[in-house]
């Protein structure tokens, strides 16, 4: 049974398949034997949620897959048989992409936990999906290296995930997203086919499949094997900590640093309310009296970060920045990280729930979106605090209630919404770095048409004719794909549009 704080809705369980949960349990155990197969129903607790923790599911039954074999007779096996299957990383989705169905297996890629290669000569390195984004780097800064895309969850979160979520981070504005840096995968076809995208090289032959697949949340193939990039660790990384008395202004700086031609290694934004509670947290040495700080990091050879340094403090000033200071060693560069690093887990200190949301907008806007933030929290009565990918325009904001009193969490998810129907009104993406998986599904028809999301139900068919794999995320509705290729859209309208069709 499903149990959500939310309303939502998600594929009636197919009773056929949960009759033979013995059969599907023993045909599974076949195919990875041992320890591979969890169908201990207290066992299964644990794999319950992801990091949207407001939605519950325990899944039909794990398996933990050591192999592509493995893998690939899974699939093979559960797609002659009819049965769903939910890939699943280190469960830190904060979208729900992860969420179990009480009818599919839910395939764990943990035990794909090794670096296959490091090739310094063509600076990659091959990695199995089950490796965390952190462990990538630990296994090239040896000899000076490391992996770009950041997220702040990257001791725990999967690079499989990272691929399927098209993960960001704080670096992401210098270096680019996860689709920025991977090259390649291995990719098992929910038919059981393995298929190779990309390679070592920037750019392969054929249709650019793998920018398709970075990003597909877990809805077109399970992710066997990773191809990524790896960089030399720049010489030198600065950090500058600029306070201002009015978010317009910091705002405004932002744009401004950006528009001067300069690119800053990170450039990240708090809000008041951000800024007190990491200051309580971590004492990080923050200024208490500013509306809006942002930390912005310059990297590169020390004098073009000393070159840097001096345009950004300029801007700034432009902008009115009422303190600023400039790191001058490595501990310092750290501590004025460790208050926006730590921001999450202090907001969770100030409240005793809170709903992050992920949206981007045009830096443009930000102004004008940040104000319109200020009214919905009072119009909503909840507070809101801002921690986020400022040079990116992806905003964080994170919406503090109380699960426990009535009416609240309803009212928190209603007050995303609105933020996220904000980012698409002037002219942003409902969603940056955290995908839509179940949270913003129903959302999608906000962003793209009726026949917008027929086009990419079609993609969807081409990979995964059998809509067995992740169902019930990241679509409002599903059709069935021979209804879909005769499905005719009248004025952007589908037919029986109320229709659920999972
Ligand atoms: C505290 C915290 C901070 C976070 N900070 C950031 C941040 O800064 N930036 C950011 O982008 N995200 C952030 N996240 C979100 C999350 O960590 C990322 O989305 C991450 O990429 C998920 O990886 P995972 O291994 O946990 O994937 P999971 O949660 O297990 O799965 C995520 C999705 O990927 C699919 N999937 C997983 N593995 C595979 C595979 N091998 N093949 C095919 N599909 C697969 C799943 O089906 C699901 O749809 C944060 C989360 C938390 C809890």
């Amino acid at each position: 049974m499903l149990s959500v704080a939310m309303s939502l809705k998600m594929p009636e369980p197919d009773r056929d398949v949960l009759a033979r949960r013995a059969e599907i349990v023993a045909a599974l155990a076949e195919i990875v034997p041992g320890e591979g197969v969890i169908d201990d129903r207290d066992v299964l607790r644990a794999y319950e949620s992801d990091g949207l923790t407001a939605y519950r599911q325990a899944p039909l039954v794990v398996v933990l897959p050591e192999t592509t074999d493995q893998v690939a007779r899974i699939l093979r096996w559960c797609c002659a048989n009819n049965v769903k299957i939910v890939p699943r990383g280190s469960g830190t989705s904060l979208s729900g992409g992860a969420l179990p169905l009480e009818d599919a297996v839910l395939l764990g890629m943990s035990r794909f936990n090794r670096v296959v290669e490091v090739d310094y000569e063509n600076r990659v390195a091959v990695v199995q999906p089950g490796v965390t984004n952190l462990a990538i780097t630990q296994a090239v800064e040896g000899r000076g290296f490391y992996y770009a895309p950041d997220p702040s969850s990257q001791i725990a979160c999967s690079i499989g995930g990272n691929v399927a979520e098209n993960s960001g981070g704080v670096h992401c504005l210098k270096y680019g997203l996860t689709t920025n840096n991977v090259l390649g995968v291995e990719l098992v076809l929910m038919s059981g086919e393995i298929v190779r995208l990309g390679g070592k090289g920037l750019d392969s032959a054929g249709y650019d499949l793998l920018g398709v697949i970075v990003g597909s949340e877990g809805l077109l193939g399970v992710v066997t094997e990773v191809t990524v990039r790896i960089l030399p660790a720049p010489a030198t990384a600065r950090a500058l900590l600029l306070g201002f008395k009015d978010v317009e202004d910091a705002s405004r700086c932002v744009g401004a640093v950006i528009a001067a031609g300069i690119i800053p290694a990170g450039m990240e934004m708090m809000d008041k309310l951000a800024i007190h509670a990491a200051e309580n947290f971590v004492r990080a040495g923050y200024p208490l009296e500013v509306e809006a700080l942002l930390i912005v990091e310059l990297d590169g050879p020390a004098a073009e970060c000393e070159h840097l340094i001096e345009a950004v403090c300029a801007i700034a000033r432009q902008c009115h920045a009422s303190t600023l200071s400039v790191s001058q060693s490595e501990r310092e560069r750290l501590a004025f990280w460790a208050g926006r690093k730590a921001a999450f887990p202090a907001v969770g200190s100030i409240s005793p729930d809170y709903y992050c949301m992920d949206g981007t907008i045009p830096r443009k806007a930000m102004p004008q979106v940040l104000a319109r933030l200020r009214e919905l929290s009072a119009h909503y009565g909840l507070r809101v605090a801002n921690v986020f990918h400022a040079g990116d325009g992806n905003l964080h904001p994170l919406i503090l209630y109380d699960a426990n009193l009535p009416g609240e969490l309803e009212r928190a998810e209603e007050f995303g919404a609105d933020i996220l129907r904000l980012c698409v009104k002037v002219g942003g993406v409902l969603t940056g770095e955290h995908g839509v998986g179940v949270e913003k599904r129903d959302l999608m028809p906000e962003m793209f048409t009726a026949i917008d999301l027929a086009q990419q139900q079609s993609l969807k068919c081409a990979f995964d004719p059998t809509l067995l794999l992740n169902p019930g995320k990241m679509f409002p509705t599903l059709h069935r794909c021979a209804e879909l290729g005769r499905m005719h859209v009248h004025a952007g309208r589908v037919p029986f549009p109320d229709l659920p069709r999972f």
